[in-house]
């Protein structure tokens, strides 16, 4: 609707259930201390930055050529990664990228999603998740996670027994709440799921993996065993990458070449590619930084629960914290201060991602003043 009354072309046969929606998307606001979409606070060093402009470089001197579409030496790479990550060794054929883990999931959703089809998750959880299923008419089911953001896994079990989704999409570490499922659960999901009639993939959304803390398992270790379970990564937080657009997924290489049939040709551009696997190569150091990370996150939450606020247990590089009667005031408060964090999650909660020692403090000294805690 809209334009000039008679205009020819003036209506638009936009598809109903899209009617009036704005854009996913937090503000991008330009304040000091960004702490609301858990990026990763560290820029690359020079040296990663040196290895990615000469892998760019040597990438554009063949920029006239279409990229390898099937990116066999970066899912190599990953793979790598992967084993030194997490121990658990995976061929080339089990490994799939995009352009960011949403692109991943989109893909998984365009094969095995669709019209008369359902995919399932457990509130609250990643808001994206409901975008992927409208953009591929995919009916969207959500059950609950209880009142400490933990999911019971009979009530897990019933919801799949219920529903028949063809897609469960589980967050661990979860956002925005922080945290991670046991292995317990994601195994009691993962049963459910396999009967299913005319099955079930189970995407285990592992985007903030590598800051879990030890004793979480990662869902990796389960990849063996269950040919229906996809483990989703990014390198848009732990690798500090978000800028490059580079997610992963790895699975059973029957499931990959499922994804294979609907990605777009060519969808992960040389530049990308080459990127990505200059990164790579800097993941011990990265990781390193990974683990200060950790140690600023646990610092977090302690300091935040000693001074009387709640915070959810995290495994990621973000706190949810509250509750307030009026968090969009704290939200303001905070704003007014140069903070930016994130209104998001259940009534009354704020989340932040961890930033360096400085933008913590930044916050911290925000929030005892504007809640005079
Ligand atoms: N999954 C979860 C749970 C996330 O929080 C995010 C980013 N906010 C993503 C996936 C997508 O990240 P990206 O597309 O950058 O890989």
């Amino acid at each position: 609707t809209g334009g000039a009354a008679g205009a020819p072309g003036a209506v638009l046969p936009l598809r109903p259930e899209l009617a009036g929606l704005e854009p996913y998307g937090a503000p991008q606001l330009d304040v000091p201390v960004l702490l609301n979409v858990n990026e990763n606070p560290y820029a690359p060093s020079e040296q990663v930055v040196a290895d990615v402009a000469a892998a760019v470089a040597q990438a554009a001197r063949g920029l006239n050529r279409y990229p390898d579409r099937d990116f066999a030496d970066l899912r190599a790479d990953l793979a790598a990664y992967l084993l030194a990550e997490s121990g658990v060794a995976l061929t080339p054929a089990q490994v799939w990228a995009a352009n960011g883990s949403n692109e991943i999931m989109l893909h998984v959703l365009q094969a095995f999603g669709g019209p008369g089809r359902t995919a399932l998750s457990f509130a609250p959880t990643y808001s994206m998740y409901p975008e992927y299923a409208r953009d591929t008419s995919t009916r969207w089911v959500v059950g609950r996670r209880a009142e400490d953001f933990t999911l019971d896994p009979e009530h897990a079990r019933a919801t799949i027994a219920e529903h028949a989704p063809s897609v469960v999409l589980l967050a661990s570490p979860n956002n925005p709440t922080g945290t991670a499922l046991p292995a317990a659960t994601v195994r009691a999901v993962l049963d459910a799921a396999a009967r299913v009639p005319g099955g079930c993939v189970v995407v285990v959304d592992e985007a903030y993996g590598e800051f879990r803390r030890a004793g979480t398992p990662s869902a990796l270790e389960l990849l063996a065993e269950h040919p229906h379970l996809a483990v989703s990564r990014t390198m848009s937080k732990a690798f500090g990458l978000a800028g490059a657009r580079v997610g992963y997924l790895a699975a059973a290489p029957a499931l990959v070449d499922a994804l294979r049939v609907v990605r777009l040709p060519y969808h992960l551009s040389a530049v990308t590619q080459a990127v990505a696997r200059a990164a790579l190569a800097h993941a011990p150091e990265l990781m390193a930084q990974v683990g200060s990370l950790r140690d600023e996150r646990d610092a977090l939450v302690a300091w935040l629960r000693g001074r009387g606020f709640e915070a959810a247990d995290s495994d990621a590089n973000f706190v949810l914290f509250g509750r307030f009667d009026d968090r969009d005031a704290v939200w303001q408060g905070l704003l007014d201060r140069g903070v930016l964090v994130r209104v998001t999650g259940p009534e009354g909660w704020l989340r932040v991602s961890v930033g360096t020692p400085a933008e913590t403090a930044a916050f911290t000294d925000a929030l005892v003043e504007v809640t005079g805690r």
